[in-house]
């Protein structure tokens, strides 16, 4: 397992992340997910993505038990703050200084460590003063309960002016955690060149595009049993965007692509967007320890530009590229 820089800070994390959204607490029993996270650990992945509000705070103590054991200096934590927690009243939402710092104080409880290596604002919050955020955020640092500091979602313009109220305060945001696939490419024209004059990296999320680039789905046909698109939790709900038949149909002339390489599709998903410099890890899902398994095996793979060039003339039209859909909610959610 290859490991990069997490932005310009001294921090080496695995290029392969294993994330719990939607499967820890909720599509998955607990002991299959212990499994999964020993899996990973097995495969040589030492960074683990979570957030306070996946299931609701269950996310997190599951992953908190199942790392109990391991030597912390030896692990690379992420979680977040943002999305309604708990019984979801007006302060249990957003970027304002009360729920930044009870926030991490729930989190560190939940996941049973005295610090996260990587405290991430989920989203931007319009309801909140930019300065008091990134005041609060610079505090918990201080505090040593969490070493660096990273966005997800933020647009080009949120990323400057929250890096340069960071440096004001003492310290600097590390990284943008994206949605990022060869179909999801709305952080190419403006977020990515941003974040490299910032000195941030992407760590980006959903890069099999939930599975739809795994290839496991077929046009015209059910989904797989047990599959995120049958999950009535939340899953389905999520997924549903890109499993029409157009892009269905765009993953499958894939395939050759990937038996060249001598890859699987779910593979060939997550190589893609290591191919990407500034994109310092692939937040990777997994309901199974067999996927962490072959997923990992994306690590260190070159993908040649002629084939590069074929996956995009394979994708085509059905490639999301519009920067406009990096979005928050302008209104906080309840
Ligand atoms: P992926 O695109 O990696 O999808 C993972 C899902 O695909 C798995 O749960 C599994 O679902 C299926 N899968 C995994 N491996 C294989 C395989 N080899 N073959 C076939 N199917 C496979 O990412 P996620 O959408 O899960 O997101 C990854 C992480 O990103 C999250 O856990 C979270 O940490 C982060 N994230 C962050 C967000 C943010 O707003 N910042 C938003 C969303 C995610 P199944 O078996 O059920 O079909």
């Amino acid at each position: 397992m290859d490991y990069r820089y997490l932005g310009n800070s001294g921090l080496k994390i695995t290029e392969i992340t294993y994330g719990n959204w939607l499967t820890h607490g909720s599509q998955v029993e607990n002991d299959v997910a212990a499994t999964c996270v020993h899996a990973a650990l097995d495969a040589g992945i030492t960074t683990f993505d979570t957030a306070d509000a996946y299931a609701n705070g269950a996310a997190e103590e599951v992953l908190g038990k199942a790392l109990k054991d391991q030597r912390r200096e030896s692990l690379e934590i992420f979680t977040k703050v943002y999305w309604p927690v708990g019984p979801k009243g007006p302060n249990d939402v957003g970027l304002s200084r009360k729920h930044i710092m009870e926030g991490i104080n729930n989190s560190l409880r939940r996941l049973q460590m005295d610090y996260v290596d990587l405290y991430q604002a989920h989203r931007y919050d319009y309801g909140t003063p930019l300065e008091e955020t990134i005041q609060a955020f610079a505090d918990v640092v201080r505090a040593g309960k969490a070493l660096y500091i990273g966005v997800s979602e933020w647009n080009a313009q949120q990323l400057r002016d929250g890096q340069a109220l960071a440096r004001q305060a003492g310290f600097s945001l590390v990284s943008n955690q994206p949605q990022y696939s060869a179909l999801w490419r709305v952080i190419e024209a403006e977020v990515i060149p941003a974040s490299k004059e910032l000195g941030m990296s992407q760590v980006v999320w959903s890069p099999m595009a939930q599975g739809v680039l795994s290839g496991k789905y077929k046009p015209g046909q059910p989904a797989p049993e047990g599959s995120r698109a049958t999950d009535e939790k939340g899953g389905k709900n999520t997924i549903s965007r890109f499993m029409s038949d157009e892009v269905l149909n765009g993953v499958q002339k894939l395939q050759p692509i990937a038996d060249e390489l001598g890859l699987k599709m779910s593979q060939l998903a997550i190589a893609w967007v290591l191919q990407n410099e500034n994109v310092a890890t692939a937040l990777v899902g997994a309901s199974r320890p067999e996927q962490v398994a072959e997923n990992v095996k994306a690590s260190g793979v070159k993908i040649p530009a002629e084939l590069m060039a074929r996956i995009d003339d394979a994708l085509g039209g059905v490639v999301e590229r519009d920067p406009a859909k990096t979005a928050s909610p302008e209104d906080r959610p309840a």
